[in-house]
């Protein structure tokens, strides 16, 4: 099998270690490709291509018009090889096709979107009282770090990708180890397609040796990451010293609200959709439901009805809705709090096994009889493990709702608006969802409140994560200061 190498300074590269990793199909075990490990002074070299071409070789003086025509020809050769891309998504990362044809779509128009935003008017003029014409312009930041986990391998690299090419930076990405297939074949067109050399980069390895050079390398202006909380903090912590700019899309344990006024059959499906979904390996998923009690008893009823329609096979097959886990170790994550919650006390009504045989396969898994301090209530499971909670009074569900370190996402279903918009007002996190969940769009700001993150990524404040604002003030009438005496 040919090894698939990294991207740098417009050439294809092996890692200098001639280490490799191989990549797995979790739905069946089996290798599907090889990939070379970069080490540290790999990633020296990709820093320091995207250093050169921003300040030396002209990048920071590019036009706003050429970058967004080579997005917009990145969008055109996506959309071409949709299908291809879709497919390798799914043998990677696990996830059902039309979830990866959904994916894909999205990275095409996060190309066209932020290629349109580049050409946009940027800037403010400020009416001061001096006769001094006050302006703020926006520059791009500089080499910009991307570094992405394994969720949706191909979306959460594009979304920055595209924000970063259209502000004026100059890229090095770094894709999660176990899915980096679909940001290499994306870097396969973007070779292609003549992008200047060394604007974008593409580094492959683990995060504990490559990503630390990332964030202490002082060519780095900025990280833009998303991935674990714990991740973002050590970043942040490593990057403190060299003042990089940082925005962190971190992790979730997103609480979905179901009054008792509610549209039962929509509130259900969507219950069971907000935490199945992706196999439950969606940062904004709805993990924790919090029903009141006096629907309680018939809405886990139905949960536990409706949950076994959910067809569980390869992502490959058509009709799949939940997929393999995405590796061994993430299955070992998954049944290990699977057994926590068992050790607390939650009564764990259906799912929570391995499905024998090949394959990451993992039963969907729903918990009760849950109390707020449980680790299952509190920690980040990202896998498909549901945990139920109860509550009386509005303020009880929001007490509960915003319950844990984490605010990524939340929603509320009920058909008094005015309650819905009452409680999702106090929900403390970043998006959020009446009547429905999961509804993601590039030109909406993504990302969390609390420790779920720092920044947004996705529309005009994806972009503005990648610029700096620069304040300009032109004297109209230059005359002498008159500061000193005459
Ligand atoms: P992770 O934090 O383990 O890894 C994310 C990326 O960081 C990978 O590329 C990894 O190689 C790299 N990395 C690991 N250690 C590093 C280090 N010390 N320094 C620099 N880089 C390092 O996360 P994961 O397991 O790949 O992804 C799952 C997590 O991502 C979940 O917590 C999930 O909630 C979060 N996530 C958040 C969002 C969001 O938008 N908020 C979206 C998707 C996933």
């Amino acid at each position: 099998m040919d090894v698939k190498n990294m991207y740098i300074d417009g050439q294809w590269m092996l890692g200098s270690s001639g280490k490799t990793r191989n990549i797995v199909n979790p739905a069946t075990e089996e290798m599907i490709a090889v990939v070379t490990e970069g080490n540290v002074d790999d990633v020296k070299l990709a820093i320091e291509a995207a250093h050169r071409a921003f300040y030396e070789d002209g990048w920071m003086e590019s036009k706003a018009r050429d970058r967004a025509e080579l997005l917009l020809r990145l969008a055109n050769r996506l959309e071409e090889s949709a299908e291809e891309f879709a497919k390798l998504e799914t043998l990677n990362n696990g996830k059902a096709i039309n979830e990866s044809r959904y994916d894909v779509i999205d990275a095409v128009n996060q190309f066209r979107y932020y290629a349109g935003l580049a050409t946009k008017p940027h800037g403010q003029v400020y009416d001061v009282p001096d006769d001094v014409q006050a302006m703020v312009v926006t520059e791009a930041i500089g080499v910009v770090a991307l570094i992405t986990p394994w969720n949706y391998p191909l979306v959460m690299a594009t979304q920055k990708i595209a924000a970063a090419i259209a502000a004026g930076c100059t890229v090095v990405v770094k894709p999660a180890s176990v899915t980096p297939l679909t940001v290499i074949k994306l870097f396969e067109l973007i070779d292609q397609l003549g992008f200047p050399k060394g604007i974008i980069n593409l580094v492959l390895g683990p995060g504990a040796t490559i990503g630390n050079e990332i964030s202490v390398n002082p060519l780095v202006d900025k990280i833009s990451f998303t991935g674990g909380t714990e991740t973002g903090v050590e970043i942040a912590q490593k990057a403190a010293p060299t003042m990089k700019r940082l925005s962190l899309e971190l992790g979730g344990k997103s609480p979905l609200v179901v009054f008792e006024d509610a549209d039962f059959e929509a509130a259900v499906e969507y219950a069971l959709y907000a935490i199945f979904a992706n196999q439950g390996q969606v940062c904004s998923a709805g993990s924790r439901l919090i029903v009141q009690e006096s629907l309680y008893n018939r809405f886990v009823e139905q949960l536990l009805i409706k949950v076994k329609k959910i067809k569980i096979g390869p992502g490959i097959e058509e009709d799949t809705l939940m997929g393999p886990l995405v590796s061994e170790a993430q299955l070992k994550n998954v049944l290990g709090y699977v057994e926590i919650g068992l050790n607390e006390g939650a009564t764990l009504l259906c799912g929570g096994k391995r499905i024998e045989g090949r394959g990451y396969f993992f039963e969907p898994a729903i918990f009760t009889d849950t109390t707020p301090n449980m680790r299952i209530v509190q920690e980040e499971i990202f896998g498909p493990v549901l945990v139920i909670q109860k509550f009386q009074t509005e303020e009880e569900a929001i007490r509960l709702a915003n319950g844990t370190r984490f605010g990524l996402a939340g929603g509320v279903f009920t058909s008094d608006s005015a309650r819905a918009m009452r409680v999702i007002r106090k929900i403390r996190a970043g998006i959020t969802w009446i009547n429905t969940y999961h509804n993601t769009y590039n030109e909406a700001p993504w990302g969390g409140f609390k420790m779920s993150g720092i920044g947004r990524d996705l529309g005009t404040y994806g972009f503005g994560q990648f610029v700096e604002p620069k304040q300009i003030n032109l004297k109209l009438n230059v005359t002498p200061a008159g500061w000193l005496p005459q």
